[in-house]
Parts: structure tokens; C-alpha cells; sequence
């Protein structure tokens, strides 16, 4: 399962209803050494509604560990 492909899939606005969004990954900018060696702990999924703008932040590090990851997205999605 793609997650990416599925958040974007699946996706309803929480502010208005839209179900159309822009999916991008994106490292948050670690100090030091961290920003070299632990970039895949900074990475986040920004999912942006494309009518009103309202974004939500996943953590994929999180959500690509479980197995039951079709059951969590409904439960963020509504199903
Ligand atoms: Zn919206």
C-alpha cells in the first residue's frame, strides 16, 4: 500500500468537505548532525485541501509501521 497514494485517495476536508488534495512528503529541518543521519525521522506528509487550504500533517514513520494501516485510515477518513 502506497500511503501517499491512499491518504490522497481517501481524503475529506475536515473544514469543508472537499475530497480533492495535494500530498507532499517533506523533511522538517533537524540542527546538527540529526539533519544528516536521522533525516527519515524528520519526514512528515503534508496533505493540503485543494479548495480551502487546510492542511494536515501525518508522520509516515508512524503510519507505514502498522499492519492494520487500511483500518487507521478509515478511521482518519471516515472509511
Ligand atoms: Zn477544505
Amino acid at each position: 500500500m502506497n500511503l501517499d497514494h491512499e491518504i490522497e485517495r481517501r481524503f475529506v476536508c475536515a473544514k469543508c468537505g472537499n475530497v480533492r488534495a495535494s500530498v507532499k512528503r517533506f523533511a522538517a529541518t533537524g540542527t546538527g548532525l540529526s539533519k544528516l543521519f536521522d533525516i527519515q525521522h524528520n519526514e512528515f506528509i503534508a496533505v493540503s485541501c485543494q479548495q480551502c487550504g487546510f492542511t494536515e500533517l501525518y508522520n509516515p514513520e508512524i503510519l507505514e509501521g502498522k499492519n492494520n494501516l487500511s483500518n487507521i485510515l478509515d478511521l482518519i477518513f471516515g472509511g
